[in-house]
């Protein structure tokens, strides 16, 4: 995908699984099991996307890093994650060596979008990609250096904290140009540091949704998961940005989809994702 200046690829990490309640939130599973059918677990499987986006002048980013490879097996059978990581032979694929990454975005440090941050060499945590500043939102950092009984089990230090001795970090406040055309924005929802990014260029604006609004599934502004922090919060985010997606015809992506672009359209008060060829 093109987008001004920028190349904006998009692949998936790999499949997770998580109860299925816990995605849709107030949502009657008589409901969501329709759209996402849940294993004997009561899980519902999901990508975990990433967004590759490069402007041909040696910027290289590199949005969520999926779950890493260093999750123990039991905590692989808890999140039914069948397969070794593909985050970096999806770069490879598209010609992109890991120290020739620049920046590394999370939308937020839960282990999903985090755990490729950093790998083991021996016995020491080293930054996955040696180069790169980590860009996260400062209060999602507060918050994952010291989560409450609540969070706890959402984030892995090791994730993120060998970054600060690596001094790789870069913490942004709120809404932040990284790069001409290229911005984060802090909303409040899934946690007090969430993010979005977006990519304007040319009239065509990209967005990446982070996990207020995981998949399409979670177009409908009741569709929240129970994980949100500020669920009403999130509702107002949504009410908002979705409008903007609409009426603004934005390129969009989720975190928990298929890793496909598409456009939002209204059909008889509804929203659909009509996906890009
Ligand atoms: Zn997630």
């Amino acid at each position: 995908m093109k987008v001004g200046r920028y190349r904006v690829d998009i692949f998936s990490d790999g499949i997770f699984r998580l109860d299925g309640g816990m995605m849709f939130g107030v949502v009657p599973k008589a409901l969501w099991e329709r759209s996402k059918p849940a294993d004997e677990r009561n899980r519902v499987a999901m990508d975990m996307s990433c967004l590759l986006i490069r402007d041909g002048d040696g910027h290289v980013v590199v949005v969520e890093t999926g779950a890493g490879g260093k999750l123990s097996e039991k905590q692989r059978g808890i999140f039914g994650i069948d397969e070794p990581p593909a985050l970096l032979d999806e770069l490879a694929r598209r010609g992109v060596r890991p120290d020739e990454v620049t920046l590394v975005i999370n939308t937020h440090l839960h282990f999903d979008h985090s755990g490729g941050n950093t790998r083991r060499e021996g016995d020491r945590l080293v930054a996955t990609f040696p180069r790169a500043s980590y860009v996260f939102q400062r209060l999602e950092w507060q918050d994952a250096l010291a989560p409450n009984e609540r969070t706890r089990a959402s984030y892995f230090a090791d994730d993120f904290l060998p970054l600060e001795a690596a001094g790789r970090l870069e913490l942004v406040d709120d809404s932040v140009e990284l790069l001409p055309g290229l911005r984060v924005d802090r909303v409040q929802s899934h946690t007090r540091g969430t993010q979005t990014v977006r990519v304007s260029a040319d009239g065509e604006t990209l967005f990446f949704s982070s996990d207020f609004m995981p998949d399409r599934h979670h177009l409908p502004l009741p569709w929240i998961t129970a994980i949100d922090l500020f669920p009403l919060d999130t509702l107002e985010a949504k009410r908002e940005i979705l409008k903007r997606a609409l009426t603004e015809s934005w390129i969009v992506a989720f975190t928990h989809d298929a890793p496909r672009f598409g456009r939002l359209s209204e059909h008889e008060g509804r929203l659909r994702f009509d996906e890009l060829g």
